[in-house]
């Protein structure tokens, strides 16, 4: 994996310049079973050239996802609006930190057109904190949603929000738009956030994902973790507890990889069955939806596990 800082495209203006100065953390090397499919294929290249003809920003870039050879042969992306600058700086994330500029008032359009040149049956999109803006960007993924179902109407919609932390009437906004699932990140266990997540509160987060279903009970809730990050295993059973109790409905759990030297140190890589024995043990918990495995991300096969997920509410309410 890269492990520099960029400071390449803005010699003068890192990429992450609260983390610049920070000592370097070093992780063990990756274990084999950390393997990727290099980024070289046809559908690869069309993805990227329907992305940047839209003047799109995405998280699988962003953030340096693993999956992206995978995902973009299979022209899967997700898309990351409102800027590609955040106003957090979490431990663990490789997304620009800054000032964001002003919202492309375009890009609904931009990502609904992006969604059906790429054919997408089920679309993701996501954000950047915009800390900075009156309502966090709630209207706008309002807009979003609503240009996406306009252009497209059979694609089914996943959204992944910030925690709209201190903006009141914000969630509400988002609900009222109708995603298909809301997804909103814990992202590690509540002892872990002074150093993983510092700008975020773990019951706040827990009380949104609680306060969706409150809202809507149609709409599926969703909601993730990464582990290597230094968390116990009692930690992660009490958050798939947490999360049940605001009846989130789908939980994925995936192993943290470092996206820099500068970034939070890899503590541990948790082998493949110690994944399959927490997602058996989530399932037990009444989770309708699991994926734990050490490549699983929020966005990785959305579409097939939208599918799986409205056939176990189905199996459910039977
Ligand atoms: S897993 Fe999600 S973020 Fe990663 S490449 Fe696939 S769609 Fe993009």
């Amino acid at each position: 994996m890269v492990t520099l800082i960029d400071t390449i495209s803005n010699p003068l203006r890192p990429r992450h310049p609260e983390k610049v100065n920070r000592p370097d953390a070093l992780s063990p090397p990756k274990p084999d079973w950390i393997r990727v499919r290099a980024p070289n294929t046809r559908g690869y290249a069309d993805t990227r050239n329907i992305v940047r003809e839209n003047g799109l920003v995405t998280v699988c870039e962003e953030a340096g996802c693993p999956n992206i050879g995978e995902c973009w042969d299979k022209k899967h992306a997700t898309f990351m609006i409102m800027g590609d600058t955040c106003t957090r700086a979490c431990a663990f994330c490789n997304v620009k930190t800054g000032m964001p500029g002003s919202l492309d008032a375009h890009e609904p359009d931009d990502v609904a057109d992006a969604t059906f040149k790429l054919g997408l049956s089920h679309v993701v999109v996501t954000s950047v904190d915009r800390d900075d803006l009156a309502d966090g960007g709630a209207e706008h993924f309002a807009q979003t949603i609503s240009t996406i179902r306009a252009r497209c109407p059979a694609t089914t919609i996943e959204i992944l929000t910030p925690d709209f932390l201190r903006k009141d009437g914000a969630l509400e906004v988002v609900v009222a738009a109708r995603p298909d699932v809301f997804n909103h990140n814990l992202e590690t266990v509540p002892s872990r956030y002074l150093s993983v997540r510092p700008g975020a509160r773990y019951f706040h987060s827990i009380r949104l994902l609680q306060r969706v279903k409150e809202i809507d009970p149609t709409i599926f809730t969703k909601s993730g973790i990464m582990v290597g990050l230094g968390e116990e295993r009692h930690e992660v059973l009490q958050v798939m507890d947490d999360l049940r109790s605001a009846d989130v409905d789908f939980l994925t759990i995936g192993q943290y990889l470092q996206p820099t030297r500068k970034h939070h140190a890899v503590m541990r890589y948790i082998p493949p069955d110690e994944f399959e024995g927490l997602e058996k043990v989530a399932y037990t918990k009444g989770f309708l939806m699991v994926s734990a495995s050490p490549l699983t991300r929020s966005s990785h096969h959305a579409g097939e596990d939208f599918a799986k997920l409205k056939a176990a509410r189905a199996a459910a309410a039977r």
